[in-house]
């Protein structure tokens, strides 16, 4: 016996998409990137197979040699900026959540720390670079927005329908919005049948208007979080979605060109 096929909902999803004449434009983020791992090497065999590139949200402090050497001939990986040293700054018991890149500290500093995460990432990783941060704990404070477009900063991503695509002029903000793992009380898959409805959920708004249309999209994984059924599930969601005729997966340099 088998139960019910959890991407069902998706293919009737993206049937809907097809009969509107509409292409659902999805796209992927993984973050927390900097040793290498049995995890990462996983993750970039996954994209490989499927011809899915992967948004690797990459900690400047963080990058070892290894995954600068392994970046090398990845083709199927590029890098974005996560935060800098994926380091807390919010006091505790305030019930927002961990912050790198809030006003916990002095904008002067957040942003310094953001251009020299910046230039440290492309003096260790050779290619494949985008000006574009992936905000730690998927935190930002606007406040940041207008200097990092200053700074030569392209784009952001959080999570969440965004509420607009420009939160200001020269930044694109394209968030994630289908997190496999459930974080509280220790990270583990929450199934694929919760999964597949996250990322359900936002395509149904995006195509009846609720949300922005224009918005791919976005899975967002964490390889180090990773288990052996959440692997499997994100074979057979790339799977799923390269067979339908309505999914296209965009690589994150086609987001943000
Ligand atoms: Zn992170």
């Amino acid at each position: 016996m088998t139960g019910p096929d959890p991407f069902d909902q998706l293919d009737r999803e993206l049937d809907a998409w097809l009969s509107a004449g509409l292409t659902a434009t999805l796209w992927w983020r993984d973050d927390d990137a900097g040793e290498m791992s049995s995890g990462l090497d996983r993750l970039i065999a996954l994209s490989e197979r499927h011809g899915v590139v992967c948004g690797l949200a990459t900690v400047p402090a963080w990058v070892a040699d290894a995954l600068a050497e392994r970046l090398k001939d990845a083709t199927s990986i590029e890098v974005l900026q996560h935060g800098y040293a994926h380091v807390n700054h919010a006091p505790r018991g305030q019930g927002l959540g961990a912050w790198e890149l809030g006003l916990h500290r002095p904008l002067e500093i957040v942003m310094a720390e953001l251009t020299n995460g910046r230039e440290m990432l492309c003096a260790k990783i050779s290619g494949g670079i985008l000006p574009v941060v992936a905000a730690p704990w998927n935190h930002i404070d606007p406040a940041l927005f207008e200097p990092m477009v200053e700074a030569g900063f392209v784009g952001v991503s959080a999570a969440d329908a965004r509420p607009k695509p420009y939160p200001v002029p020269g930044l694109l903000q394209v968030n994630g919005h289908c997190d496999p793992i459930k974080w509280k009380g220790g990270a583990r898959f929450k199934g694929a049948e919760k999964s597949v409805r996250d990322m359900v959920e936002h395509l149904t708004a995006r195509r009846l208007g609720e949300a922005d249309r224009t918005e791919p999209t976005g899975l967002l994984t964490h390889h180090r979080d990773t288990d052996g059924a959440c692997w499997r599930f994100l074979d057979a969601l790339m799977a799923r979605t390269r067979a339908h005729g309505a999914a296209q997966w965009l690589a994150p340099s086609e987001i943000w060109t």
